[in-house]
């Protein structure tokens, strides 16, 4: 068997392992410590967010960041559908309703409209008429969940004006997209609060890891206390506040301060597999084939964290993306289907949805994850991981 090529492996730099010694020269093994508070200042520089707390992960981050802005029982969350399920199982954690949008077609994020019409008929039930396909919200919204899937950001700036016309909190889940910005501002800065992850599988780690960020630092400050199980001030314990095991330790900071080192060329190299692939599929589509890739937004930067493709078999002689999926399989390359929607989830059948669609169905991410699918994208893959992988994809094209 030849050795596996990962959808996306962890890539350590030279300082991790140095850091990590130093953290347990000085025996600062908890979750608080020297390289707690310099990842998080290196966080903020590098995003140019005031205010940094890192966290045991990044569906940690967007529980407290749901807490903050006042998410509670009953309340209802717009939440993209077409995500990863850490993006909406806080929703769930705090007994509040997922409200599941479409995406649009130009990033395959949130789609902006929708949300604008849903905030429109929430707050003046009276204009429903003229939104047929839009549900009636019993409640105005408390919060919106935008996502940057695959590290392409969302139409970030429109959502932030459209969130704060209607006065409704908006959180950018930008696990997937630490690197990447818009309009020249980063991913993770353009919510009330923004979410990363440094789980195993990203485009830096700390093996398991998140953080949360926000200009305000009341919700920083808040979102710490409530992450150290909301330890009151008294030499005892003494809890006002229901709180959480939710702080990242200093051994995993340690790790993640290496890899903030690295994390510029991480991005590069992760960019350079997408341009790749595009110049590899291209040649394909000038032979009669119709392979398309994640769009981004005129002047944005992705990350690129995972290359992304979508094929239409009618369009490309049969081949689907199983057929390239199973055979990169079959020579021990991983590749994986887009995420399925959280809308076609077992466990959230009967959730509210919103799309331009009158039926109870979001057509644009159902047809995305019918037939896309993301590529082998490590940092670390080799010149050697991807003549491998062209071979096989040779191979397939070749014979359709
Ligand atoms: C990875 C990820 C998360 C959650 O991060 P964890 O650190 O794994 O908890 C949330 N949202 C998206 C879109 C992700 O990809």
């Amino acid at each position: 068997m030849k050795d596996k090529i990962w959808l996306s492996s962890p890539h350590m730099g030279t300082s991790e392992q140095k850091y990590v010694q130093e953290a347990f020269e000085t025996n600062w093994i908890a979750p608080l410590g020297p390289h707690v508070n310099g990842f998080e200042q290196d966080l903020q520089k590098y995003t140019g967010v005031a205010h940094a707390a890192v966290l045991s992960s990044g569906t940690a981050a967007l529980h407290l960041a749901l807490i903050e802005v006042g998410v509670g029982r009953g309340d209802y969350v717009l939440c993209q559908s077409f995500t990863f399920c850490g993006s909406s199982n806080p929703i769930s954690y705090i007994g509040a309703h997922a409200v599941f949008v479409d995406s649009e077609t130009e990033t395959w994020n949130l789609d902006p409209k929708i949300v604008e019409a849903v905030l429109t008929v929430a707050q003046n039930p009276a204009l429903a008429a003229k939104h047929p396909q839009i549900p009636v919200l019993p409640q105005m919204p408390k919060a919106v969940i935008a996502v940057d899937l695959y590290g392409v950001p969302a139409q970030l700036e429109t959502l932030k004006e459209i969130c704060a016309r209607f006065n409704v909190a908006l959180i950018e889940d930008a696990a997937e997209a630490l690197g990447a910005s818009h309009r020249g501002v980063a991913c993770g800065a353009w919510g009330d609060l923004g979410v990363l992850s440094f789980n195993g599988n990203k485009i830096i780690t700390t093996s398991g890891g998140g953080a949360l960020i926000s200009n305000r630092r009341e919700y920083i400050d808040r979102a710490r206390f409530l992450a150290t199980q909301a330890r009151d001030e008294a030499p005892h314990y003494q809890h006002s506040a229901i709180g959480y095991n939710y702080r990242m330790s200093n051994v995993c900071a340690a790790i993640g301060r290496g890899q903030m080192e690295v994390l510029d060329e991480r991005v590069q190299a992760r960019r350079a597999n997408f341009n790749r692939y595009v110049d590899y599929f291209t040649k394909w589509n000038s032979k009669g084939f119709a392979i398309q890739f994640q769009p981004q937004l005129e002047g944005d930067f992705a990350n690129r964290w995972l290359s992304c493709i979508w094929l239409n078999p009618a369009e490309n002689k049969g081949i689907s993306r199983e057929t390239i999926r199973e055979g990169l399989a079959a020579d021990n390359i991983e590749a994986r289907p887009l995420w399925k929607p959280m809308h076609m989830q077992p466990v959230h059948e009967g959730a509210q949805l919103v799309s331009n669609e009158p039926v109870g169905t979001l057509p644009i991410c159902e047809k995305l994850f019918a037939n896309g699918l993301c590529l082998p994208s490590g940092s670390n893959l080799t010149d050697v991981d991807f003549k491998r992988i062209f071979e096989v994809l040779d191979g397939i094209f070749k014979s359709a």
